[in-house]
């Protein structure tokens, strides 16, 4: 099986803003565009990005998951980047369009049609260090994905690290490139030295998120997790797992979480602990490692995590069409005619 977003359908759905308007969105070859060298986004990141999916239910019908949301969190990561500003109408067209074209496509679940919407400054002007783009590109990629738990629900090892930042405070809530480039080298070292496989970000020992997902402790009926703030990236999956567990009768304390109660609770008999992303809705964490000690999550590392499992089954659910969508998060698209 290809590495996660690895295969691309063969074209895209993409529109330009030449400083004036946005082009007619079309369906273009995805293997390749156009830019000048000296384009804004490749010498000052000008670039966000978007990640979502559409699922194929049991009566063939293809439906995007909380399309609106990750349209909104575009224009928000663009207006931050001050990058030119767009109409919600014209991503949710490209979108939209872009699925219907591959909807014999969507892999069957627990495959998805994964989708990445793109906007990006291509102003050729590298004296605008200190200035926007005037003109950009946005497109929307295709990815078929496969099963993200298909090997078994392998439990994660996260080194807990109350030094490094992910990204600058400001730039948290903006699913930007730059972003993830400024985390690498933790990460790195993190998998060399402790062979851990995520970053826990705890800037000034406030437990806040990893690289790309958000983190979730689950003790007992209470869900704790950093309240919504700038400096991170507020999740779809996130919220919607929030939604969901309210629905069930969790208790959900969105707030700061220090490393010392963190640890302090982490060890209990039962507790839980998971990150959040759509690539994999809600993935167990077993082990925590902290100034070269090891935490085991609920203190047994063969226990199941019944909490992570009964959240991620009542959203795959609605996604997959078995459950209702009480919060209307399902967007239909319509078949071509
Ligand atoms: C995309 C992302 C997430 C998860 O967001 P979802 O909308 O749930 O996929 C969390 N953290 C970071 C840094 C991200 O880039």
């Amino acid at each position: 099986m290809a590495a996660f977003g690895s295969v691309f359908m063969p074209r895209m759905a993409y529109s330009t803003f030449d400083g004036q308007q946005w082009s007619t969105p079309t369906l273009v070859a995805a293997d390749s565009i156009s830019l000048h060298p000296g384009a804004h986004v490749l010498h000052y990141a000008s670039t966000c990005f978007e990640g979502l999916k559409a699922f194929r239910h049991d009566d063939n019908s293809i439906n995007i998951f909380r399309m609106s949301a990750s349209v909104k969190r575009l224009q928000q990561s663009s207006q931050l980047l001050s990058l030119p500003s767009f109409d919600s109408q014209l991503l949710d067209d490209m979108i939209v369009d872009i699925v219907r074209h591959y909807a014999d496509e969507v892999p069957a679940t627990p495959g998805s049609m994964y989708i990445r919407p793109t906007h990006i400054g291509t102003e050729p002007a590298i004296g605008k260090a200190a200035s926007p783009s005037k003109t950009s590109m946005m497109y929307v990629l295709l990815s078929p994905v496969g099963d993200y738990f298909s090997g078994g629900a392998r439990k994660l090892r996260l080194l807990v690290e109350d030094n490094a930042m992910r990204c600058a405070p400001h730039m948290g809530m903006v699913k930007s490139g730059g972003n993830y480039a400024s985390a690498l080298q933790p990460i790195l070292n993190a998998r060399q030295e402790v062979d851990a496989d995520q970053v826990l970000f705890c800037p000034n020992g406030d437990v806040q998120e990893t690289g790309a997902a958000n983190f979730l402790l689950i003790d007992g009926n209470e869900i704790i997790t950093k309240a919504l703030d700038s400096s991170f990236l507020h999740g779809n999956t996130r919220a919607s797992i929030l939604t969901i567990a309210r629905d069930m009768g969790f208790t959900v304390s969105e707030r700061s979480l220090s490393v010392d109660e963190l640890l302090e609770r982490v060890a209990k008999p039962g507790c839980e602990a998971a990150l959040s992303g759509t690539a994999a809705v809600l993935a167990p964490v077993g082990t925590l490692i902290y100034q070269g000690q090891e935490y085991t999550v609920g203190g047994n590392a063969e226990a199941d995590t019944p909490k992570t499992t009964q959240l991620r089954a009542a959203l795959n659910a609605i996604q997959w069409g078995q459950a209702p969508d009480t919060h209307g998060w399902l967007q239909r698209v319509s078949p071509i005619k």
